[in-house]
């Protein structure tokens, strides 16, 4: 049971940028429109993080409540999960890209900015029926209905407002879902979009009986040993660059393949390094760069808020938020970190 009501309206900071009634309306219709029996995927981002996942996955269990279609869910890329998303309710939706239907009745994508980050996945979206559910400012508009707010904390409070309008009520399962997705894009209620719209759905998720202390222990505070010392080799060699950024301070590091070799640890454990060195007060801009090929690099971006990275990550190639973005450079650390600094200038 619900005990806290939904509330009343958008506050004034995401009243502007919202879907159109119009969108909320051709999302929905095309959601009914599935018939009895129907098959609908669910897409996210390669390199699912909480929000990709939980969105989706909480989006998936909403249908299955609604009853009458068959629900799969994938992304593209490694099927590894980090053990934080591991077994999150609606997992048993989950199949390998390559097993997933290719002529499904809907297809829906979640957190997702730009076609590519869905991999191969990306032509599923190829329908005038099909909808992104997302919340980057730098979405594309890929796909055919877009449900994108850019006002919003994360793209579960998206999800959230569409099940209100499905008519699904929220269980203890959705709302686990939902609060990882909301609590990785907020960084626990810390960041710049943390509305009074998203404490009151933090409410009304908490009134469903989920646990936040064991929902943060998992997701933000394991983590092994070997990474613990692999995350103290790679902040040593952090560089801060004051003048950068036009004076407003630039930190970057990176972590090789050698490093997680040297450490026997997987890539994802990388995921949260950025959240170390965006500490250091005297750069408004971070930087991490995580080697995926011997010249390939995914690079993390955060701004204090001097600094848009979202244009940088867009330049050059990716994309993301005005305060957290990214992008995957190729070339050496330092010609990407040049790539960077000239950007910033
Ligand atoms: P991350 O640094 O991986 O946590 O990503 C921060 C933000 O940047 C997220 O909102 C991502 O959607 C976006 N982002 C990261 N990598 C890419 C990429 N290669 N292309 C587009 N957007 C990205
Ligand atoms: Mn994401
Ligand atoms: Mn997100």
């Amino acid at each position: 049971m619900i005990a806290v009501p939904s509330p009343s309206g958008q506050t004034a900071t995401d009243l502007p940028t919202g879907p159109t009634p119009g969108e909320w309306s051709a999302a929905v219709a095309a959601i009914e429109a599935v018939p009895p029996g129907g098959r609908v995927l669910l897409l996210c981002h390669v390199n699912p993080d909480g929000d990709a996942l939980g969105s989706m996955l909480g989006f998936g269990l909403g249908l299955c409540r609604l009853g009458g279609r068959s629900v799969q869910a994938t992304f593209s890329g490694s099927q590894d999960l980090p053990p934080s998303l591991q077994g999150m309710p609606g997992a048993e939706l989950l199949v390998p890209p390559d097993q997933s239907w290719t002529d499904p009745d809907l297809v829906l994508c979640f957190d997702v900015a730009a076609a590519s980050r869905l991999g191969p996945l990306a032509e599923r979206m190829d329908s005038p029926t099909a909808i992104v559910v997302d919340h980057h400012a730098s979405n594309t508009r890929f796909g055919g209905i877009h449900l994108v707010d850019p006002g919003a904390a994360a793209t579960s409070v998206v999800v959230d407002r569409l099940l209100e309008r499905l008519g699904v009520p929220l269980d203890e399962q959705i709302a686990e879902c939902l609060y990882i997705a909301l609590v990785t894009d907020t960084g626990s209620f810390r960041f710049d979009m943390t509305t009074p719209a998203v404490h009151e759905l933090a409410a009304r998720l908490l009134a469903t009986g989920i646990r936040p202390a064991e929902i943060s222990r998992r997701v933000f505070d394991s983590r092994p040993f070997g990474a613990v010392r692999l995350f103290g080799a790679v902040l040593q060699r952090s560089v801060l660059e004051p003048a950068a950024a036009g004076g407003r301070g630039l930190v970057w590091t990176y972590a090789t393949l050698a490093d997680l070799e040297t450490y026997r640890q997987p890539p994802y454990v990388l995921e949260a390094l950025i959240d170390s060195v965006r500490c250091t007060v005297e750069a408004d801009v971070s930087c991490v760069l995580k080697q995926v090929t011997q010249t390939s690099w995914a690079v993390s971006m955060r701004s204090k808020g001097g600094v848009d990275v979202s244009q940088v990550a867009v330049s050059l190639g990716g994309g993301g938020h005005r305060l957290a973005a990214g992008f995957t450079g190729a070339g050496s650390v330092e010609e990407i970190v040049a790539a960077i600094r000239a950007r910033l200038d």
